[in-house]
């Protein structure tokens, strides 16, 4: 794979230009209500963000998106957590 130094070490896209988006791999989730991709990116200047996708299963189409940044990410992931851990303390 060809990576120039200015990629974030969590870039996993193979480019040889320096403007360019930047992304991770994809990580998806299938769920029994569909499925759910995120991936990290990174627009030229800008800072990274999560994206967040979800789809029914095995389609191509989008149900809904969402970009998080990563202070949102972070506090999403808490709270996910956090109602995780109450769903199962009863
Ligand atoms: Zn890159």
């Amino acid at each position: 794979m060809s990576k120039r130094t200015t990629c974030p070490t969590w870039c996993d896209t193979e480019h040889n230009d320096v403007d360019v988006e930047h992304t991770s791999d994809q990580h998806d989730l299938s769920t029994p209500r569909g499925d759910v991709a995120t991936q990290l990116r990174q627009d030229p200047g800008g800072r990274p963000y999560i994206a967040i996708a979800t789809f029914e299963h095995e389609s191509p189409d989008v149900l809904g998106e969402a970009e998080l940044s990563l202070d949102d990410a972070e506090i999403l992931g808490k709270l996910l957590l956090a109602r995780v851990a109450a769903a199962r303390s009863r």
